[in-house]
């Protein structure tokens, strides 16, 4: 059976006019390596955390700005945003469809809340905390490229056309802010695409950023930010003392226009100097450690290390099944073809290194996991190979193949082979990403004997940027 809504009825939860506060014990263990009876053991002791949590529930309006808003993801984004808030229905050769959040876990997902005369009750995910409804969210952003949205949405030959051209109207009026390009981070083959960029420093070119978003606040009269990266994968960017390890330099190093401070540092900088969450949904290392130590000292949200949507959210999902079940994978090869800008950029094998380390990553936990099957610095072969097939355009095909070696000596293949359009699949996480950016910032938690901790209600400090309007 299906609920809409619910309240809790318990001590530990309390609804105020514009809060619930509730408290909550985690009950889990410790472990101490003591020396008992002159031998040295392990022992588990259970433990239990009390939490506080305080949330705000009165729901902001919200705006969501992207850093690649003319992208293939932006603009499918955008495009699915306005169908469901305006009912958009479009006929397609099979059938006419209907606008729908499908593949956001906030919004097409439930949760099960308990059971009632014996059957189990489920209820929206949605239902759980007030959120922000996605239909009320206005977008906007950056892009290096000035096409217009609807343009754009043509571009990534995406949405069927029949929904292209009832979307037409609402989005070719919709221009992106120039962005920050700088070559040396991108493939360049995306040159041609920049011309609409940020002139002047790197400081200056973060003045402007943080101009924009105080623009499009008062302009949209939203009362909270999120911004979302969803440009092209940079390179990575080096790690240097002296450089970008601390916030001070960091600092110092955007004052002094050092060449090695990437645009997705610059954008976060002026994000976190704003107190406004950002997201990263690509692979390279935006948060250098002065970045985390600039976000930490101003408790300002940042996060995201790729979107992780079709492929290597399978691979996370199945490695963990396999090592979880006693099998060990020891050889994972990973194909992907795909023809839009993003394989484009990532046929450079600057950026294509930045995928490869995220998409072998995520095996790296469970490997460790488990000492029974794997020896200490054994890993299984993991290959990763992305081809740009412009033909193909945005629809991806991913094909995988894991072997595992099983009961005495047996080896075991699993093949799988994915056709999807991968802005398909990106847009409804950007939108939970967002979602949940914003509901993280109206939670406050406090640990049993630490102070109340909250994320996005940064204090400001003076760091030297001004911004005049
Ligand atoms: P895209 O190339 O279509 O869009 C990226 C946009 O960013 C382009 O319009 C480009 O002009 C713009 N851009 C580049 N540098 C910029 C800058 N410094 N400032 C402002 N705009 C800039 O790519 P996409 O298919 O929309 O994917 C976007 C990103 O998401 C890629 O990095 C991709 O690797 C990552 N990603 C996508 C998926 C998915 O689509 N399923 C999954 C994981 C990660």
């Amino acid at each position: 059976m299906f609920i809409e809504s619910f309240k809790v009825d318990s001590p530990n939860v309390t609804y105020g006019d514009a809060e619930i506060h509730s408290v909550y014990d985690y009950q889990t263990t410790e472990l101490v390596h003591e020396n008992r009876n002159g031998a040295y053991q392990w022992t588990v002791k259970p433990k239990s955390v009390k939490y506080e949590f305080k949330t705000d529930t009165r729901v902001p309006k919200l705006g969501v700005m992207l850093v690649g808003w003319g992208g293939n993801n932006g603009s499918t984004l955008t495009g699915g945003v306005i169908a469901n808030r305006e009912g958009i229905s479009w006929a397609t050769k099979d059938n006419v469809q209907q606008a729908n959040y499908f593949g956001s876990l906030t919004q097409a997902s439930t949760i099960r809340v308990g059971s009632y005369n014996g059957e189990e009750i489920h209820a929206p995910f949605k239902s759980l905390l007030p959120m922000v409804n996605p239909d009320d969210i206005v977008i906007g952003g950056w892009d290096i490229s000035k096409m217009n949205l609807a343009d754009a949405m043509a571009r990534a030959r995406v949405f069927d056309i029949d929904l292209q051209k009832q979307l037409r109207p609402y989005m070719e009026h919709m221009v992106p802010l120039p962005g920050i390009y700088d070559p040396d981070f991108i493939a360049a083959n995306q040159e041609a695409r920049a011309n609409n960029v940020i002139k002047g420093s790197k400081k200056e070119q973060v003045q402007q950023i943080i101009k924009d978003m105080r623009d499009f606040k008062e302009k949209n009269k939203v009362d909270k930010v999120v911004v979302l990266w969803t440009a092209n994968t940079e390179r990575y960017s080096n790690v240097v003392v002296g450089l970008n390890d601390t916030m001070e330099n960091l600092m110092n190093s955007m004052e002094k226009n050092e060449s090695e401070i990437s645009p997705s540092t610059l954008y976060a900088i002026a994000c976190v100097l704003e107190n406004i969450p950002f997201i990263n949904g690509s692979p390279q290392n935006t948060f250098v450690p002065g970045l985390i130590d600039l976000a930490i000292q101003r408790n300002v949200l940042i996060g995201g290390d790729d979107f992780k949507s079709g492929q290597t959210k399978m691979k996370s999902v199945l490695v963990d099944f396999l090592v979880g079940a006693g099998i060990k994978p020891t050889s994972i090869v990973s194909y992907n073809h795909l023809g839009n800008n993003d394989g484009m950029n990532l046929s450079a094998p600057q950026t294509f290194r930045s995928k490869e380390i995220s998409k072998s990553n995520v095996v790296d936990d469970m490997v460790a996991s488990n000492a029974i099957l794997y020896e200490p610095g054994e890993h299984p072969d993991h290959v990763v190979v992305i081809k740009y097939v412009p033909y193909v355009g945005d629809s991806k095909r991913a094909m995988d193949e894991y072997t595992s070696e099983i009961f005495m000596g047996g080896k075991s293949t699993i093949v799988l082979h994915n056709t999807c359009e991968d802005s398909l699949l990106a847009a409804p996480i950007i939108l939970d990403l967002v979602l949940l950016a914003e509901l993280s910032t109206r939670i406050q938690l406090k640990a049993e004997g630490e102070g109340l901790c909250g994320l996005g209600s940064g204090e400001q400090h003076d760091l030297g940027v001004q911004v005049t309007s």
